[in-house]
């Protein structure tokens, strides 16, 4: 049994402007407004960043004057947690609350001398993906910087991890598939993981980061020129007619313009494989002949392939597939030479699944249901 969750009490929001979540230009012009040289910017830098302090009398480096005037003009804000789970297996999910009263996920899930944690790119999602229950939601809006910075730093804060520590990392990787689509809030991102690869500070290179869509094919290839992080792609189906159904987004954007997309990502190698995500769904995509027009379909890319079993939720329209049926098909797509893991549900007791987060934690707190079976995001180390 999970520890019973903590409720936080609400705690009037802070008026003065966080800096977490700055880039460097933008610290650097806060400073500037300051009347102080350029250097502090770097200092500031590396203590928000690299050593996550949240109290500015905590900045031995910087001159108590400055300090006093920074603490009276700023914070260093984390999102507030609103509750804290733990599953017996480890995996850790947070609900958040933002300043505007939304809420939003984190998750982290531990392995063997490393982790990942699943960092959410918009409240709710459009995509309306039939199997996810995130798409369900109504509420949607895309989160700042500073609240997709925020979800690492108080993931930080929470396991101890800083400063910066070199390796042994609890949070050694970042995938991006929590609530949300991230190339939907592009720009955005972008500048979060900027600061988050940022080699002086949380530094958590782009090797070891996942930035997972449903297939906004403009812009792929702008992830790989001006990020150089890893992508995952969300297939699903093999043949559009499947996937117009099940992944609305395929109607705009239909297979092949998607798989060409992948074909050209910048930096895809056989170090750097793609990760295709499939959900496993019984009767609708987990045929033997799905899986061989799957390996025609990604024919040539460096790729694996994630196979997920369904998580299901209140009135989904699917069922998982059988055992059976998803050995079936990881076999043929492995035989084909591509590593195809089938992923075990971690985290059940917390809800802290893929397509679930936000509306199990609904859920939880409406009408305390408890057991309802649920999987940790697949694959998230890669
Ligand atoms: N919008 C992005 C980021 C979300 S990633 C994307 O689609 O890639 C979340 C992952 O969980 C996606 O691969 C999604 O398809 C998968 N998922 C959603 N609902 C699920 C469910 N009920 N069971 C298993 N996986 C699910």
């Amino acid at each position: 049994m999970t520890a019973a969750p903590l409720l936080a009490v609400a705690e009037p929001a802070d008026a003065r402007p966080s800096l977490v979540g700055l880039d460097r230009a933008e610290l650097a012009a806060e400073v500037a407004r300051l009347g102080e040289k350029p250097f502090r910017a770097r200092q500031l830098w590396h203590w928000i960043y690299f050593r996550g302090t949240t109290d500015f009398a905590a900045m031995t480096t910087i001159a108590k004057g400055l300090r006093a005037s920074l603490a009276e003009r700023y914070a260093l804000a984390r999102p507030r947690v609103v509750m804290d789970q733990r599953s017996v297996d480890g995996t850790r999910k947070w609900l958040l609350g933002l300043d505007d009263g939304c809420e939003i996920e984190t998750v982290h899930i531990p392995e063997e001398n490393r982790g990942a944690l699943c960092v959410s790119s918009q409240v709710g999602c459009t995509l309306t993906c039939r199997f996810c229950h995130t798409g369900t939601q109504t509420l949607v809006r895309d989160l700042s910087a500073a609240e997709i910075v925020g979800q690492v730093m108080l993931a930080r804060d929470a396991l101890g991890e800083w400063p910066s520590p070199k390796d042994g990392r609890l949070i050694s990787n970042i995938v991006l598939m929590g609530m949300g689509e991230p190339l939907y809030n592009y720009d955005t991102v972008a500048k979060a993981l900027r600061v988050i690869m940022d080699a002086e500070g949380i530094a958590i290179s782009r090797r070891k980061i996942t930035l997972s869509t449903a297939g906004v094919v403009p812009m792929i290839k702008r992830v790989g020129e001006e990020l150089g992080v890893s992508l995952a792609i969300s297939l699903h189906a093999v043949t559009d007619e499947v996937r117009d159904r099940i992944v609305p987004l395929n109607r705009k954007y239909p297979l092949a313009e998607l798989m060409a997309a992948v074909r050209d990502y910048p930096g895809a190698s056989n170090a750097r494989r793609v990760t295709f995500e499939y959900v496993m769904l019984k009767d609708v995509n987990d045929s033997p002949a799905d899986a061989k027009a799957l390996v025609r379909l990604i024919a040539g890319i460096p790729a694996k392939v994630n196979l997920i079993p369904f998580n299901p939720w209140p009135g989904a329209p699917f069922e998982c597939s059988t055992a059976a049926a998803i050995a079936r098909f990881a076999r043929i797509v492995n035989d084909a030479g591509y590593a195809s893991p089938v992923r075990t549900p971690r985290g059940r007791d917390i809800l802290a699944a893929c397509g679930q987060l936000r509306s199990a934690s609904e859920r939880l707190r409406k009408s305390a249901v408890r057991g309802a079976a649920v999987d940790t995001p697949a694959s998230p180390l890669g």
